[in-house]
């Protein structure tokens, strides 16, 4: 293995192949604080193997201890806003919040129910605003991929 590596490195600098450049990965923790499963549809289509995320560096963890940004659907009602409050709590720094589809971004699609609590953005501080109702899997990927690049290139 070591040799085969070794004759590889070789072959690019006989080559002047520059290797591929370095590209960060984004960790995301998904909340659905009250939506009605369509964002989360598309949301799922984007780990499928035809949107395929992960190659582009883009994983879902199974904790908010483990990632980088929160993906948040839906509006957010009155129960689900210590569990959004606590899973933001219990990120590492540097942490983002991204409201995924129009109820996350405040529309009030649903409309001024009494069930519903302030909106995200009054909430936390969101970094990522996905449009759409819901956003296609392509405007998912699009938005992440974008922040993954202006965060990496702030690094
Ligand atoms: S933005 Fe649309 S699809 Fe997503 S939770 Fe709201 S109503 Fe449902």
């Amino acid at each position: 293995m070591f040799v085969l590596l070794r004759q590889l490195q070789n072959l690019r600098r006989d080559a002047a192949i520059t290797p591929p450049p370095r590209r960060g990965s984004l960790a995301l923790r998904h909340v659905d604080v009250g939506s009605c499963n369509g964002c989360e549809h598309e949301l799922n289509a984007v780990t499928n193997p035809y949107y395929d995320m992960s190659r582009h560096g883009l994983s879902i963890v199974a904790s908010p201890r483990h990632a980088d940004v929160l993906l948040v659907t839906g509006p957010v009602t009155t129960r689900m806003r210590e569990p959004l409050l606590k899973a933001y709590e219990s990120m590492p720094e540097p942490r983002a919040v991204a409201a995924v589809g129009d109820c996350a971004m405040g529309c009030r699609v649903l409309g001024d129910l009494a069930a519903l609590a302030p909106p995200l953005e009054e909430l936390l501080p969101v970094a990522i605003r996905i449009p759409g109702c819901p956003p296609t899997p392509d405007v998912i990927a699009e938005h992440l991929l974008a922040y993954l690049h202006r965060r990496d290139r702030a690094a």
